[in-house]
Order: structure tokens, then C-alpha cells, then sequence
């Protein structure tokens, strides 16, 4: 096409070159390369607008430019970014399970931003093993000879079975066929490992005598997982831990959530102890780093050092180890147990041990400080797959609203988005999931929301 044919508003458009030099000082924030990019994005949009509408106006300089500083903004802002929880839900899946703890960041930020020990041996000069940085942490805590940590605990488990049971049968109670959430199902996860799957007794009831009846001398291990997200209630028996343990097979015993402290001490059901796994008998045990032990997403595998050295050989293992950063907070987080400062340094059990009258006080103060909204009692609850149906009794800011979805969305909104929980009428506010250096953000948050 000629110059000559052009209609007009094709000539009216400016060329890159012009909208760039407005562009540069002011988007100079977003490199030349994309915002070049998203110039010529924006001057094609405009033709293809023209060819099929001759009468569209052409776009000026400064329109361009808006829109590709908007474009520019969206794209490069992280999607993955800090939200206020202030539903009650303790370990929230779908906001990334326990924040850390202030020296479990710490540790992230020292070790993440210099060269580091990971695998390095300061007193012989040379090669070391990354995993040494939690273990002696972990076998002093759970009372287990060794230790290994790999990416979270779907992937341990994929481990421990690969290296120690491949080939050949593995026997688990029918009520532990579970599903933990985002497809993770304990009988594929078997199978996915080459184990030879062998269901033993009732979805309700499984006694001693079934795994004795089930056992040949092939089985290489009776596997038992916690159930975590749900509740067998009526006519229901499970063989204890201890008891299996005197099968005469290594039993592996993934407990989930990886307490190493008591919930029954505040209120809630007792959730099975890493240390109780290890005393009972069990050869290895199993748990996530970043539900009730409060640190980093992290699968960690304690037990007997003979089959912890089979699992530390493995190819898998390579596949699935822990990164510095993630060693690094989980060892923080687990001197900050052997320091006896868990309950007042990390936050979930911050969480956890608040008492109603402290969370019902923080209530107050907002709606002292807001002027809206009443002070309710309700319930938080743990979540993340740990004891299921459990809940701490608290005190919410209730904000009553006639469209209490329309509400919640306008908090999603917000710089700082604030995630509540939503009633038939009212919108909830639970002091007992917002950190105490989230306050400030989140009162201008509701200030701004409710105001209007
Ligand atoms: C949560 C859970 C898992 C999975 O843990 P991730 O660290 O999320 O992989 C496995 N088993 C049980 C019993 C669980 O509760």
C-alpha cells in the first residue's frame, strides 16, 4: 500500500518512534524492550480497529501511552502477593498454608542472598551434604536416629515407597485410602511408586489379625496415613501405630500435619505428635513442613538411619530435594521448638494458643476504631487438612451487609486484599488469622471499603 492511498485516520497515527520518545522518562521503569513491545501492540490494535471502522478516530500519543502504562503495570505486578486473611482459617490452603515466622525469613533472606554452606563442609574445605542443615534439629526433637527433607510430603512418600517397597506388596488399612486435597490420593501415589497395593480390613474397622492374615514374606512395609481431612464416627477401630509396629515389617506412618506440639493444650482434638510416631515404633514418619509445624512447604521423612540412608541414595531423591531457602526456614522454624519459643514466635501457633478474650479484644479495638459493625463470637478454624471439624472458639467484627458477596469482592480489590468470611448477611472479621503488623493495613482497607 501507498502512501498515496492511506485513508486519513491511518496517517493520523503516530509512529512508534514518536510515542516512544514521550514514553521514555516516564515508563522508563518498564525497560524499552516491553514497552516497545506493548507500543506496537497497542498501534496495531488501532489499525485492525480502523480497517474495520474507518470512521474510528485514531488513537493520540497520550491515549497510547495510558493504555500501555496500564498494560505495563498489569503485567509486571506479581500475582503472587501478601493478602490479609482475616477469615479464621488457620492453615488456609488456598493462601499458602502458615506464614513464617520472622526468623524463619531471616534465614531465607541471609542465606538466600549470599553464597552459603548447602553443601559445603567449612572444616574440611570441601564438599559437604545439604542434607545435615535440619537434621540434627529433627532427630533431636522426634527422638529418630536421621533425617531427610525434600519438597513437601506427597513427594517423601513417593520416596519412601519407591526406595523402600518397590516390587513388591505393601499393606494399608482400607479406611487410609485417602485423598488429602489437589488430587494427592495415598493408593495412587502407591501404585505411581511400583508398590504391589495389598487392602487390609473394612472401610471402618481394621483389626491386628487382618494385617497378620494379609502378610507374606514379601511384604516389605505396612503403611498407615493419618487421616487428616476427615472423620470415620460410629462403629469404627483402627490398630494402633504400636501395635503394627510389632508385625515384624518397617511401618510407615505419614502423619500429615507434623505437630510436634499438643493441640489437645488448647481446646482442640489431640492431632497424632511426630514424636508419638517415632516412640510407637515407626520405621519411618512422615509430615509436611508447612501445616502444624509452622515453616516452609517441605516434606520431611524421620526414622531408623538404615532406611533413611536407602531413601538419601535414591535417584528420586535429587529429583525432589529442598532448596537453600526452604532448608534454611525450616531450620529456623524448628530451633525456634527446640528453644521452647514455638508458641511465641511462630505465627500459626500464635494463632492457635490466642486466647477468645485477647482475639475478642482486638475485635473491639477495630470496631472502636471503624465505627461499624458489632463484635460476634463464632468460630476459627485449623484447616489445611488438619484436624478436620475442629474449631477454637474466637470473636469476629461482624459488618452487616444486604450484599455480602459484592462486599467481599471490593475487599479482594483492595491494594492490600483483605480475604473475610462471608455470612448470609454479614461480612466477619477474625483477629485471630491477621497478623498483628497487618492491623494498620487492614483498618485503612476496611475504612475505604466501608466508608463509601
Ligand atoms: C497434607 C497431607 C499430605 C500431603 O502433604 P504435602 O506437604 O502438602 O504434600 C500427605 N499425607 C497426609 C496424611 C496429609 O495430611
Amino acid at each position: 500500500m501507498t502512501v498515496s492511498t492511506l485513508r486519513p485516520a491511518w496517517r493520523d497515527l503516530p509512529a512508534v518512534e514518536t510515542v516512544l520518545a514521550q514514553a521514555s522518562a516516564e515508563l522508563a521503569e518498564f525497560g524499552r524492550p516491553l514497552v516497545t513491545a506493548l507500543i506496537r501492540e497497542r498501534l496495531a490494535a488501532a489499525r485492525a480497529a480502523l480497517s474495520a471502522d474507518p470512521a474510528t478516530p485514531a488513537p493520540t500519543p497520550a491515549h497510547l501511552l495510558a493504555e500501555v502504562r496500564a498494560q505495563a503495570h498489569a503485567i509486571t505486578a506479581p500475582s503472587l502477593r501478601p493478602v490479609i486473611n482475616a477469615s479464621g482459617v488457620i492453615l488456609h490452603t488456598n493462601l499458602g498454608r502458615a506464614p513464617l515466622a520472622a526468623e524463619a525469613l531471616a534465614a531465607v533472606q541471609a542465606v538466600g542472598q549470599s553464597y552459603n554452606t548447602l553443601e559445603f563442609d567449612l572444616s574440611a574445605g570441601g564438599r559437604g551434604s545439604r542434607t545435615v542443615h535440619a537434621e540434627a534439629l529433627l532427630t533431636r526433637l522426634t527422638g529418630a536416629e536421621a533425617a531427610l527433607v525434600v519438597n513437601n510430603a506427597a513427594s517423601a512418600l513417593l520416596l519412601a515407597l519407591s526406595a523402600l517397597a518397590k516390587g513388591r506388596p505393601a499393606l494399608i488399612g482400607r479406611s487410609q485410602l485417602i485423598e488429602i486435597g489437589g488430587g494427592f490420593r495415598v493408593p495412587e501415589v502407591m501404585q505411581q511408586s511400583g508398590v504391589k497395593l495389598v487392602e487390609v480390613g473394612a472401610t471402618n474397622r481394621t483389626r491386628l489379625a487382618d494385617y497378620r492374615a494379609a502378610l507374606t514374606d514379601r511384604t516389605a512395609l505396612v503403611v498407615r496415613a493419618h487421616a487428616s481431612n476427615f472423620q470415620i464416627i460410629g462403629f469404627a477401630e483402627e490398630t494402633p501405630l504400636a501395635e503394627l509396629c510389632t508385625l515384624g515389617v518397617p511401618v510407615l506412618d505419614d502423619v500429615g500435619s507434623g505437630a510436634l506440639l499438643d493441640t489437645a493444650a488448647f481446646g482442640l482434638a489431640h492431632e497424632p505428635t511426630v514424636q508419638e510416631s517415632v516412640q510407637a515404633g515407626a520405621a519411618l514418619t512422615i509430615f509436611s513442613g508447612d501445616k502444624l509445624l509452622g515453616g516452609p512447604q517441605a516434606g520431611v521423612v524421620v526414622g531408623r538411619a538404615a532406611l533413611l540412608a536407602k531413601l538419601k541414595k535414591h535417584p528420586l531423591a535429587r529429583a525432589i530435594r529442598a532448596d537453600k531457602t526452604v532448608l534454611a526456614a525450616l531450620a529456623a522454624t524448628l530451633t525456634l521448638y527446640l528453644t521452647d519459643r514455638a508458641l511465641t514466635h511462630i505465627p500459626i501457633w500464635q494463632m492457635i494458643s490466642a486466647t477468645p478474650v485477647t482475639v475478642q479484644a482486638r475485635a473491639q479495638a477495630w470496631q472502636a476504631a471503624l465505627g461499624v459493625g458489632q463484635v460476634v463470637p463464632t468460630e476459627s478454624a485449623i484447616g489445611g487438612g488438619s484436624l478436620p471439624g475442629q474449631t477454637l472458639p474466637t470473636w469476629a467484627l461482624a459488618v452487616p451487609a444486604r450484599h455480602p458477596n459484592r462486599v467481599a469482592a471490593r475487599l479482594r480489590a483492595l491494594p492490600t486484599p483483605i480475604i473475610a468470611r462471608v455470612n448470609q448477611d454479614a461480612v466477619l472479621f477474625d483477629p485471630r488469622t491477621v497478623l498483628p503488623r497487618e492491623e494498620a493495613d487492614l483498618l485503612a482497607g476496611l475504612r475505604a471499603v466501608f466508608a463509601s
